[in-house]
């Protein structure tokens, strides 16, 4: 009978103790922190609500705006009313990932996974890496700090444990280069919040993100206020929170930080994603997109195709799956998702690169065959084919817009205007504090 260790249990984890446990197979799911409140965005795209069957009280808002401002503040909304009428049927889902990753998690465990609150420490990896495995962990089911050490056998392992796997040390899979990405949750004065009630802003700058993008994204009742960049600028993290909490700050005038978190991101996949008996998934193996940063869907996905894999190489659980069987889902990953992780980091190289390049991105996002398909290939995961005419205005919209940019890109960053008070009040109360706690912000003033 196969034995089955998952290490992790964020979403890619949790997926893939699910579709394990659902067949029968012998399912271990360790999670080193029950309450583990992943730093994330945690936007998710409607399609992960009706293919991971999740709940709505795991969605803390529906999303039907995307506010994007460019470098000299020029706003442009991409509303879902607009691509797709007043339907409320389509959604971004803003999540907390403390709740997200707790339901997903008890589900596998109620479906059969058993569910150690346990830190893995020491991965023992048998001959040629083949196994059988022996985990050494910290038990902290007693509630004691410390933990219990205990070792557990097993003959297959998936890493769902994040980009700072301990499973890829273990396999020798190879190093990635990772982003940084930083957050603050903001509580915001009512008259605020109710501005960020179905709606997220992306800002773009140079101020904000070298090669990425700042974001304020609404959870139950605070915002999230964060930026990345990659690992060559990740010393500048700060300086960049501080460039989103400048453009922002009329926005989120008297909030008071509740939390602060960091964490990295993977920038592609591992050089070796299945080793042996053991393979990765999710962040572990570097399913992050670029532009849009969006990890969990494919986390989510990752599990489940690697768990199919299992299942179907294991007939079901009673025989232990070769090397090649776990190779195989990583062929299928690539086929079905190869093609996606490429156009979005061409996008990311065109687009964030200089803000010439970020204002001709927002004039663009204000085209509604542009916001359709956008939405449509993050909503709904699809790869929309488009109408030949419909290109050649894309490729025409795209060589204009970025040669205007150049000239519409400021020389420096103001704040955007407060959208619930006027300039007078704001600029009032700014002058007696703008937000409270979080990072310390250095010399730099309202402008
Ligand atoms: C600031 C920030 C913002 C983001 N925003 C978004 C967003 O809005 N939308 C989006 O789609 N993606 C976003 N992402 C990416 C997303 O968070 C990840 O892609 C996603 O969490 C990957 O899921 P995972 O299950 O693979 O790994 P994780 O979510 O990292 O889960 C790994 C789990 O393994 C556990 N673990 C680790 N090591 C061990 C061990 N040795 N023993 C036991 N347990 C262990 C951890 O406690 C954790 O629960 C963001 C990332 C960051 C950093």
């Amino acid at each position: 009978m196969l034995r089955v260790a998952v290490i992790g249990g964020g979403p890619s984890g949790s997926c893939t103790a699910e579709i394990l446990a659902k067949a029968g197979i012998k399912t271990w799911i360790f999670e080193r922190k029950l309450d583990n409140a992943k730093p994330c965005g945690g936007a998710i795209p409607l399609c992960m609500v009706s293919e991971f069957e999740l709940p709505d009280s795991i969605i803390d808002r529906k999303v039907r705006n995307m506010r994007m401002i460019s470098p000299s503040n020029r706003e442009v909304d991409i509303s879902l009313d607009k691509v797709y009428g007043e339907t409320e049927n389509e959604y971004i889902g803003m999540c907390r990932r403390e709740v997200m990753d707790a339901f997903m998690r008890n589900r596998a465990a109620e479906l059969g996974a058993i569910l150690v609150n346990g830190l893995v420490t020491k991965i023992e990896t048998g001959t040629n890496r083949q196994g059988p495995y022996t985990l050494n962990y910290s038990d902290y089911s007693s509630g004691d700090a410390k933990g219990e050490a205990k070792t557990l056998e097993v003959d297959l392992i998936v890493g769902a444990d994040g980009a700072n796997s301990r499973v890829a040390k273990a396999m020798d899979a190879g190093d990635y280069n990772v982003a940084i990405a930083f957050q603050e949750r903001i509580k915001l004065p009512e008259k605020e919040m109710s501005y960020y009630e179905d709606l997220a802003e992306m800002y773009v700058g140079t101020d904000v993100s070298p090669d990425f993008y700042g974001w304020v994204f609404p959870k139950f009742d605070h915002v999230a206020v964060g930026t990345g960049t990659m690992q060559k600028n990740q010393a500048l993290i700060k300086d960049l929170q501080e460039g989103v909490r400048e453009r922002a700050q009329k926005r989120l005038v008297n909030g008071e930080v509740i939390k602060v978190e960091a964490h990295p991101i993977p920038e592609h996949p591992r050089p070796r994603r299945v080793v042996g008996r053991m393979a990765l998934v999710g962040d572990a193996a570097g399913y992050v997109t670029k532009s849009s940063g969006e990890g969990i869907y494919f986390a989510a996905k990752s599990g489940r195709m690697c768990a199919e894999e299992i299942v179907s190489a294991s007939q079901g659980g009673s025989k232990i799956p070769t090397e090649d069987d776990l190779k195989k889902y990583i062929k299928k990953w690539d086929k079905k998702y190869g093609a996606t992780y490429k156009v979005l980091e061409i996008l990311q190289n065109i687009f964030y690169s200089n803000d010439g390049a970020r204002e001709a991105f927002v004039e663009m996002c204000d085209d509604i065959d542009v916001q359709r398909l956008t939405f449509d290939s993050y909503l709904y995961k699809t790869v929309v084919a488009m109408k030949p005419l419909q290109q050649l205005k894309l490729t025409f919209m795209t060589l204009g817009s970025v040669l205007r940019g150049r000239a519409l890109a400021p020389k420096s960053y103001k704040p955007v205007p407060s959208t619930v008070r006027g300039d007078e009040e704001v600029n009032k109360m700014l002058a007696v504090s703008t937000i409270k706690g979080g990072i310390k912000v250095g010399k730099k003033k309202v402008k």
